[in-house]
C-alpha cells in the first residue's frame, strides 16, 4: 500500500465522517480523511471567530451524541471532558419570564404549574410526552437497524386509534398536537420551538407532527442496544469543555491513533469511478488516491450530483439525486461580550450564573414560530427572528479573555433563497435584528457587546460546504426519512455506484450529532466487503415501488 492507496477513503471529516473512519480503521483496513476545510470537525467544530474568543462556528449541542460511540472510542483518552449544567435548557418569553426545567422534581412541578392553564394542563404536559413516548415504541424503529419503508411502519398500527396516532404524527402539525394537549402558549411555545429547530417547517406545516418523535425513536433505539440509561447519566444536559469542536478534535486524534490518515485543505472535486464502481477520488490541487470503497460525508446531493456526473451515476439516479429538496432555514450569529451578561429573568445573581450555563430559546408562541416560518417561504427574514444559543464560555472560561463571554446563536426560519437583494446585503441587518431580539432578554447586552459575527444561509454554504445552508443535509421530515433518505434506493447507505457509501446527517436515520450514521454506514460497509454485492438492480426496486 503506498501513500496514494488505501483500502477506503472517506471524504469530509464531520463527526460522522470522523466515527465511520475510525470504525474502519479498528478493523484492520487502511483509511484516508480527505477535508476541504483547515480543520476538521465539519458543522461540529470551536474557533476562533474574533480574536481571544473562540466557541461553537455552528451547532452548539451534543445532547444526541451515542455513548457507545463515545465509548468505543475511548474519547475520554483523547482528552475529551464533559460538565454537566444543572439546566438542561432556558425558554425565554416576552413578558420577561422563562420556563426553567429546574432538576428537582417538587421545583419542575411549581414551574409548570406557573405557567399552566390548570390541571388540564399539567396532565396534558405528560400526556403529550406519552403520546409520542407509545407512538415511538409501537413504531418499532431502531436507528440501528436497515431503515424501514413508510408501509412497513404504518402497518404496525392496527387498531383504528393506533392508525390516528400514526396519521396525525406523520401526516399532521406538532402545533395541532401540541394544542390537543395544552392552553397555555407558553408550554405550547416549548414544544413547538423544540420541534421546529434545523427544520424549515413551521409548526401549522402538515408533517411537522414528525419532529417531536426523532427523540423518542432514538431512546427507543438506545434501549434496543442497552445505551439509554447510560445516554441519560452521560449526555442529557453534557456540554463538553471546549466547546462543541472538542468532541470532534477527540474523534480525529482517536482515529490518528487507531492509524487514520487525515489531511486538511484537501476538497474532493471528482468520485473517479470505472465500468460502474468506485476506483478513487481526485482533488482540487490536481492529487488523486486510489480506493476500491469511498465513504462520503458530505451532502448527499452534492455527493452524487457533483462528484459525479449523470453518466458514472446513472441518469435515472441522478434526477432522483437532483430531485432531493435542500431547502436552508438557518443562519448563525456570534457574539463577543466584554463583560457578564444579565438575563432580565434571573432573580439573583446564583440564577443568572446557572442560567449562562444552559441552551437558551427565544420562541415565545406557536404564532410567532409560525410568522418566521411564513416570511421565509416567501423569502423574507422575521424581525422577530427565533433564536436558540449558547455561551460555552460561562462553561468553560478558557474559551475567552478572563470575565468575557462568546454567545453562540443558531437563528431559524432564515431563508436561503431571498425575494430581494442578496444575503450579502442583508446579512448586517438580520444579525443586528437578533441583536435587538437577543436584548429584550438581555438588558445590558449593549453595554458588554464588543463585536458581532453573521454566518447567513449562503456563508454557512460557502464555508461549511451546507448545501442552501441546510445543516441537516435535508430535512428531517416525512417524504425524507426511513427507506427516502437521502433518497429512494440510497437509505441502506449504499449508492448504485458499487463501492461509494454515504454516511452523514443527510443518511437515514440523520439523527443530528450522534454518530450514529458513520457507525452504520461503516458497519455496511465491513459486512459488504465480507460478502458478494446481491445481484439485483436497485433501480428497479425504486420503480416496483412507485408503479
Ligand atoms: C445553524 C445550525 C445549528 C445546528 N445546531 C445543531 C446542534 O446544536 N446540535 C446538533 O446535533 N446539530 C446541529 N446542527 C446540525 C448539525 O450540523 C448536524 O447535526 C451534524 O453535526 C452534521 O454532521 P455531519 O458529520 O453529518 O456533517 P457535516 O458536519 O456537515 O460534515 C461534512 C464535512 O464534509 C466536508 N466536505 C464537504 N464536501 C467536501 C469535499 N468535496 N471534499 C472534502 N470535504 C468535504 C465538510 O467541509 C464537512 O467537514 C445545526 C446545523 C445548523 C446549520
Amino acid at each position: 500500500m503506498d501513500d496514494h492507496s488505501y483500502d477506503a477513503i472517506v471524504i469530509g471529516t464531520g463527526h460522522s465522517g470522523l466515527v465511520g473512519a475510525w470504525y474502519l480503521a479498528q478493523a484492520g483496513w487502511s483509511v484516508l480523511m480527505l477535508e476541504r476545510r483547515d480543520i476538521v470537525g465539519g458543522t461540529c467544530v470551536t474557533e476562533e471567530i474574533f480574536p481571544g474568543y473562540r466557541g461553537s462556528s455552528v451547532a452548539n449541542s451534543s445532547h444526541s451524541l451515542d455513548p457507545r460511540i463515545v465509548g468505543d472510542m475511548r474519547l475520554d483518552r483523547f482528552g475529551l471532558r464533559f460538565a454537566h449544567p444543572e439546566l438542561g435548557s432556558l425558554t425565554l418569553f416576552t413578558d420577561g419570564r422563562a420556563l426553567v426545567p429546574w432538576p428537582d422534581r417538587e421545583k419542575r412541578r411549581a414551574e409548570l404549574a406557573r405557567f399552566a392553564h390548570g390541571q388540564s394542563d399539567l396532565d396534558g404536559y405528560h400526556a403529550l410526552l406519552d403520546f409520542y413516548r407509545s407512538v415511538a415504541m409501537r413504531m418499532q424503529v431502531s436507528f440501528y437497524d436497515p431503515a424501514p419503508s413508510l408501509a412497513a411502519v404504518a402497518e404496525r398500527f392496527q387498531t383504528p386509534a393506533q392508525q390516528r396516532a400514526f396519521q396525525k404524527v406523520m401526516f399532521g402539525s406538532v402545533a395541532d398536537i401540541i394544542e390537543e394537549h395544552l392552553e397555555s402558549p407558553e408550554l405550547q411555545a416549548f414544544f413547538a420551538g423544540t420541534a421546529v429547530a434545523t427544520n424549515f417547517v413551521g409548526p401549522r406545516t402538515p408533517g411537522s407532527g414528525y419532529l417531536l418523535l426523532q427523540r423518542p425513536l432514538w431512546e427507543e433505539s438506545m434501549k434496543s442496544v442497552g445505551t439509554h440509561d447510560e445516554n441519560d447519566l452521560m449526555m442529557r444536559n453534557a456540554a463538553p469543555m471546549g466547546g462543541i469542536g472538542a468532541i470532534t478534535e477527540a474523534m480525529a486524534a482517536a482515529g490518528r491513533a487507531a492509524g487514520v490518515r487525515i489531511e486538511t485543505n484537501a476538497e474532493v472535486v471528482r468520485i473517479l469511478c470505472t465500468d460502474g464502481r468506485v476506483t478513487g477520488v481526485a482533488l482540487a490541487d490536481g492529487r488523486e488516491f486510489r480506493a476500491p470503497r469511498v465513504l462520503s460525508n458530505a451532502n448527499p446531493k452534492l455527493t452524487l450530483t457533483r462528484l459525479l456526473t449523470a453518466d458514472e451515476l446513472g441518469r435515472d439516479w441522478y434526477a432522483l439525486a437532483e430531485d432531493i429538496p435542500m431547502k436552508g432555514s438557518s443562519a448563525k450569529v456570534h457574539l463577543a461580550l466584554n463583560g457578564t451578561p444579565r438575563f432580565a429573568c434571573a432573580r439573583s445573581d446564583k440564577e443568572n450564573e446557572l442560567f449562562l450555563a444552559t441552551n437558551f430559546r427565544i420562541a415565545p408562541s406557536i404564532d410567532v414560530l409560525q410568522e418566521a416560518y411564513n416570511e421565509a417561504i416567501m423569502g423574507r427574514w422575521s424581525e422577530r427572528p427565533t433564536i436558540s444559543g449558547i455561551i460555552s464560555s460561562a462553561i468553560d472560561p478558557s474559551l475567552t479573555p478572563p470575565g468575557a463571554h462568546f454567545v453562540s446563536l443558531s437563528v431559524r426560519g432564515v431563508p436561503y433563497h431571498l425575494a430581494e437583494g442578496t444575503w450579502d446585503e442583508h446579512g448586517d441587518a438580520l444579525a443586528k435584528a437578533v441583536v435587538t431580539t437577543l436584548e429584550e432578554h438581555v438588558p445590558n447586552l449593549l453595554d458588554v457587546l464588543d463585536d458581532y459575527h453573521i454566518y447567513t444561509p449562503l456563508d454557512l454554504e460557502r464555508e461549511f460546504a451546507l448545501l442552501e445552508g441546510n445543516g441537516a443535509h435535508g430535512d428531517i421530515v416525512p417524504g425524507q426519512i426511513f427507506d427516502s433518505r437521502p433518497m429512494p434506493g440510497c437509505a441502506d447507505h449504499r449508492t448504485p455506484v458499487e463501492g461509494l457509501y454515504l454516511c452523514g446527517v443527510g443518511t437515514w436515520p440523520g439523527n443530528f450529532m450522534s454518530g450514529v450514521t458513520g457507525y452504520n454506514a461503516s458497519h455496511r460497509m465491513l459486512s459488504d466487503a465480507r460478502l458478494p454485492r446481491p445481484d439485483t438492480d436497485p433501480m428497479a426496486a425504486v420503480e416496483d415501488s412507485i408503479t
